[in-house]
């Protein structure tokens, strides 16, 4: 959708409205309270409906990320239009000056639409390949600067980062990625952490990618058929690779540097659903997928 298809779509708050009907109610609004659909638009305030026969009032944003907000209805669809159409989304700032709200607004708006990204069930991988790998993410900032080429001796495991765990679909192209959190011995990931997060979306025995760490030797205890690369010898060996949940990490590293190191690691799952949501709900072939605006409103139901 570029911006004169959003123009056409959502000229004013009426239309958002309309259209937030359709994809909540599938069209046809049902009473909050006892269900019935003989219920009546307020005419002044069209995001209001009365109930007939229990005489109940209710805004059909009750429990969704836009609840409590006084913002522009067509404000909130734009932001949403450029978070998800940007690879790496938008900062607050860049929100602030496109849409002509606060920097507090701003901030608070791109919060509930990740809340909206990480609002669903886990899914589940079934009858296909999937590859796991971890990653680790931020820590704190080091005298000088912390990147990738500077002489600290540890990187990656074993180090005071925060990792994080995903499992890609690699013929779906879905991905579930979870933050592991250090466990009681202090340890930073262990096979029985991998394997609970794995169990999320793997309940069925799948054939497994993943490299050669050690804490992937948890897999010999599951039905699962476990192939590994060797990343010294190769990067792939057939289909033996983890090229998929590696490129997820390059998107992810790229569109998080620069706002991890300020961010707690309870921020950081934030950051991994939004880029969850953006790789589940592309298009392949670099398209849009024109449906990941509908996708993010029914994900903004809360309740
Ligand atoms: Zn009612």
């Amino acid at each position: 959708m570029d911006f004169f298809e959003f123009l056409k779509k959502f000229p004013d708050e009426r239309a958002v409205i309309s259209h937030f009907i359709q994809i909540r109610y599938s069209g046809r609004v049902a009473c909050h309270h006892c269900g019935s659909i003989k219920v009546y638009q307020k005419n002044e305030r069209p995001k209001v409906f009365h109930c007939a026969d229990c005489l109940n009032t209710f805004s059909i944003f009750k429990d969704t990320i836009f609840e409590n907000s006084s913002t522009d209805l067509c404000k909130w669809m734009y932001a949403i239009h450029l978070f998800l159409n940007g690879k790496k989304g938008i900062s607050g700032y860049q929100l602030m000056r496109e849409i002509g709200v606060t920097y507090k607004t701003a901030w608070r708006m791109l919060k509930q639409i990740r809340l909206a990204m990480g609002n669903i069930e886990n899914q589940e991988f079934i009858d296909t390949v999937i590859e796991i790998d971890e990653t680790y993410i931020g820590g704190k900032p080091r005298k000088g600067k912390d990147n990738d080429d500077d002489d600290m001796p540890k990187r990656g495991r074993g180090t005071k980062k925060t990792p994080v765990v995903g499992v890609i679909d690699r013929e779906n192209k879905k991905v579930h990625a979870k933050v592991a959190k250090p466990n009681k011995e202090g340890k930073k990931l262990t096979g029985k952490q991998l394997l609970e997060i794995v169990n999320q979306v793997a309940k069925t025995p799948l054939l497994v990618m993943t490299d050669e760490f050690k804490g992937y030797n948890v897999m010999k205890r599951t039905n699962h058929v476990h192939l590994r690369i060797n990343h010294i010898e190769s990067f792939a060996s057939g289909i033996i690779h983890t090229n998929n949940i590696e490129s997820f990490w390059a998107t992810l590293k790229r569109g998080i540097i620069g706002v991890y190191h300020q961010l707690s690691a309870k921020y950081l799952q934030e950051y991994v659903n939004e880029f969850c949501f953006r790789y589940n709900n592309r298009s392949h072939k670099n398209k849009t997928n024109p449906n990941m605006m509908n996708a993010l409103l029914k994900q903004a139901v809360l309740a």
